[in-house]
């Protein structure tokens, strides 16, 4: 409109005082070329007009067009993000396949480590990341990978749970394991056996080559050995970081003096392979000093370990006595099943909330058919780790790093 209104005022002005090429001529001669140029003046006002009046035109035509556009794209959006309002952690894509790990939760912070072994804890902790994702990779099950992470933390005396297992207040180490198949819904479990070097291969024994999901003691040692798993001598167990702790819960327990048996270390993974099925496993020595054949969460299908494709993956650490009263780990599948929860709103409140709210310590590892990872833990810290394909390794320890 302003460059509309300036050529209007500076034709008329320009033309009426200063023709431009006229010069002295007569007042017929000035009157019939003050017309031609009023004619001229007057076509070229309508031309422009008429551009005008048509950009104007397209101009609207356009303002409309991308009017209607952009209401259709937030209709779209809208629509689209309907179904999904709860699903804080949903991933762009989903992953060809994820493995996740813990090591256990508790009172760990750096200065209690050290540089050293926290590097070694690191390290271990890649170890088995690699070597389930490595299965993934090559298109294995997420049940392969689950087993074969754990038995590299079984291994390894870093961890409560094989080699490194925490004594019971008889100096035993009594080790509890379970495995569970989101696919199928098969789990098995042992509890309280002191002779099988790794429990979560004994677990997942139980759960394919027996009728039955738990067994105990000598009659799961007795089964295990039928189907050729490696025995040990009880002595295999013996380390002296567990013994000395021992002996210093014993002390304190005779100066009654609240005692530490809330021992981290226990170990988890859970993983969704290429095709994918979740699979959740869980090994421990349990509780230092634990007493009278005392079993955990993590043998116990629900507690500590759970699976089910339709929802996700959990592994569960921390105070047992509590995770088996509150069911933690199919209290998490269940609250995304029935509620529509997303991974992350599920295990965080019930880490977070529900078990802080009663001093129960602890935390889990969960993986949702999508693979989305939560790993919550009300605790100083937990050795965790997640291995996504076609990325590198992730390993915090500590509570600051998440
Ligand atoms: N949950 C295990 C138990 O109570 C211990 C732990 O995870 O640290 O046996």
């Amino acid at each position: 409109m302003t460059d509309f209104k300036y050529v209007i005022n500076g034709s008329v002005d320009k033309f009426a005082t200063d023709p431009p090429g006229v010069g002295h001529v007569s007042q017929i001669n000035t009157e019939i070329a003050g017309w031609v140029l009023l004619i001229h003046a007057l076509t070229k006002i309508l031309a422009v007009g008429k551009r005008i009046i048509h950009n104007l035109k397209n101009i609207i035509q356009m303002k409309v067009l991308n009017g209607l556009l952009m209401l259709v794209a937030m209709i779209g959006v809208f629509a689209c993000n309907q179904p999904t309002v709860k699903e804080k952690t949903t991933i762009e894509k989903k992953p060809e396949w994820v493995i996740v790990i813990h090591g256990g939760a508790g009172n760990i912070n750096p200065e209690r480590i050290g540089p050293d072994k926290e590097k070694d804890y690191i390290d271990k902790l890649k170890e088995a990341l690699e070597a389930g994702g490595r299965i993934l990779d090559n298109g294995g099950s997420s049940i392969d990978a689950v087993e074969a992470a754990i038995n590299i933390l079984e291994d390894c005396p870093l961890f409560n749970a094989g080699k490194g297992a925490v004594f019971s207040a008889g100096g035993v180490n009594e080790l509890d394991a379970s495995i569970m198949d989101g696919l199928t819904l098969n789990a098995g479990a042992v509890a309280g056996v002191t002779r099988i070097k790794n429990p979560v291969s004994a677990a997942r024994k139980v759960m394919e080559a027996s009728p039955h999901v738990i067994l105990v003691r000598e009659g799961a040692e007795e089964f295990a050995k039928g189907q050729g798993l490696e025995m040990v001598d009880p002595e295999y167990f013996y380390t002296e970081e567990r013994w000395n702790s021992l002996q210093r819960i014993k002390e304190r327990e005779r100066q009654q003096k609240e005692d530490d048996s809330k021992k981290s270390g226990t170990v988890g993974a859970v993983a969704l392979d290429r095709q994918g099925n979740l699979a959740a496993a869980t090994s421990t020595g349990g509780m230092t000093n634990k007493k009278w054949g005392r079993v955990g969460d993590s043998p116990i299908i629900g507690a500590g370990t759970y699976a089910d494709n339709n929802t996700c993956a959990v592994s569960a650490t921390g105070h047992g006595e509590y995770f088996i009263r509150n069911v933690v780990a199919y209290d998490i599948s269940a609250r995304m099943k029935y509620s529509g929860e997303s991974v992350d709103q599920a295990a965080g409140d019930i880490i977070n909330n529900k078990l802080k709210s009663i001093n129960a310590d602890g935390g889990v590892i969960a993986l949702d058919k999508n693979g989305n990872i939560a790993m919550p833990f009300n605790t100083t810290g937990m050795f965790r780790g997640y291995l996504v394909a076609g990325q590198k390794p992730v390993i915090a320890i500590f509570a600051k790093e998440n």
